[in-house]
């Protein structure tokens, strides 16, 4: 039974990239189930629920394929930007992971996940550095949004999630048989990567992902250390040495890859290996991004590419629209070519093709019957959005971000209303966020200042 109507201007992003200048979505079960004109939809299902209207945009739900919902998201903004990013990362940022317990895990993943909710994320793929993965799952829960969760996998080195082996895989395999792929939250196949994965370890990584059906995802050259660490390593570059151990193909998602050679871009596009791209990490550490990366061409050519926000001290801000707007324009900054990609094609890696790359695409990115009722509601009537323009994605992208998000729905359940989580009150947090962050700075031996006096 069609328990919900939602209205207003649908952005379907279907095949044809559809506009409903006057459209609605009928909503049964979780799913889709009718795409219409919204005077139709109305008189077949007049009891439904109705939400959107005048002056609103609809749009699926966002997808960001990089997030760290646990660590420095309880210290945001202390770790100092004029660092490099190594220490801020080794200094700061691993120091207070270790020193997390489980209840901060829930409560830092349940604030990034209710900024991210309110701000038109409803899929998130978290980036692999978690240490309680049930309490992330709980989170996920909590907030109502769908993801993709994992936990620490690194056996090299000397880290305080560094593990044997043979532990990392028993601790990845326990994730993705508690939370089989088809779930509103999905057990994947995380690792730190970078050089901190010995060659069995993504090689057995890589295997797991096949038999369980579900994604592999870690970190690969954000800036060029990478390059320089594979050279000693093996003496090739860091794709091409990871084709050799069979880790490149659809299932694996690989965060970054922002220095790439000729071959490495190339090898990535011929395996299907999806990418997501960070812009505002590479901005934030000063990785090179301007420089160095390719992302649009590796898009254009048919590599599968979707947007991540990343971490706190590499992005602060958990805003998919800020990242897409960000995208954009360094892509017409980067490229002679300025007409190639715009906010037409960002509001695609927010959705279509951020949901072909982290391969949910046939369930969710569109607007479509069938596929799962993840919706948001922009609220176009405030000033900053008066006229409305005549092309809802290029106004959405060009001047938009989290803050014109009114209402959002995950599986046909309204967990954003009115800007306010139906789910969980975020001043319940407050005082337990307040807490954390100096437990977690005083056991990590962090002490950070303001640059500026304070009187
Ligand atoms: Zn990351």
């Amino acid at each position: 039974m069609t328990d919900l109507i939602v209205a207003g201007t649908l952005l379907t992003m279907d095949p044809d990239r559809t506009i409903w200048s006057d459209g609605a979505v009928a909503v049964a079960d979780g799913l889709i189930q009718q795409v219409g004109k919204r005077s139709d939809l109305l008189a077949e299902h007049p009891d439904a629920r109705l939400l959107g209207g005048d002056s609103c945009i609809i749009t699926p739900g966002f997808i960001n394929a990089h997030q760290h919902l646990t660590g420095d998201r309880l210290i945001r903004s202390c770790i100092p930007d004029d660092v490099p990013s190594q220490e801020a990362i080794y200094d700061w940022v691993v120091p207070v992971h270790a020193a997390h317990t489980g209840d901060d895990d829930e409560l830092s993943a349940t604030l990034s996940l209710l900024e991210a909710v309110g701000n038109g994320i409803t899929t998130t793929v978290e980036a692999g550095t978690v240490a309680h993965p049930d309490r992330v799952a709980s989170a996920f829960e909590r907030v109502g949004v769908r993801g993709c969760i994992g936990t620490w996998g690194w056996d090299t080195g000397d880290g305080p999630f560094t593990a044997p082996t043979t532990k990392v895989m028993e601790a990845q395999r326990k994730v993705v048989e508690a939370h089989p792929a088809g779930g509103l939250v999905e057990g994947w196949v995380t690792l730190v990567g970078h050089d901190l994965a010995s060659d069995n370890l993504f090689t057995e990584a890589a295997a797991l992902a096949r038999d369980a059906g579900t994604g592999l995802t870690f970190h690969m050259s954000p800036s060029s250390d990478d390059g320089v660490a594979f050279a000693e390593r093996s003496g090739k570059r860091p794709i091409m040495h990871l084709a050799d151990l069979g880790v490149l193909g659809p299932r694996t998602l690989i965060a970054h890859a922002v220095h790439l050679t000729d071959d490495e871009l190339t090898l990535l596009i011929e395996t299907g290996t999806a990418v997501s791209y960070c812009p505002w990490a590479y901005l934030r550490l000063g990785q090179g991004v301007s420089s160095s990366g390719r992302h649009i061409e590796f898009l254009e050519r048919g590599g599968r590419l979707a947007l991540g926000c990343d971490t706190e001290n590499a992005g602060d801000a958990i805003d998919a629209l800020r990242v897409a707007a960000l995208a954009a324009g360094l892509a017409r900054d980067m490229s002679d070519d300025h007409m190639s990609f715009g906010a037409h094609a960002a509001l695609e890696l927010l959705t279509v093709g951020g949901a072909e790359a982290i391969g949910m695409g046939d369930r969710i990115g569109s607007v479509e019957v069938g596929k799962a009722a993840d919706l948001v509601v922009h609220d176009l009537s405030g000033v900053g959005s008066t006229p409305n323009s005549i092309d809802p994605a290029m106004q959405l992208l060009w001047t938009g971000d989290g803050r014109s998000i009114r209402d959002v729905v995950v599986n046909g359940v309204p967990v954003v209303l009115d800007r306010r989580s139906t789910m969980v009150d975020h001043a319940d947090l407050v005082a337990a966020a307040a807490e954390s962050q100096r437990r977690l700075l005083e056991q990590a031996g962090l002490a950070p200042t303001p640059r500026w006096p304070v009187r």
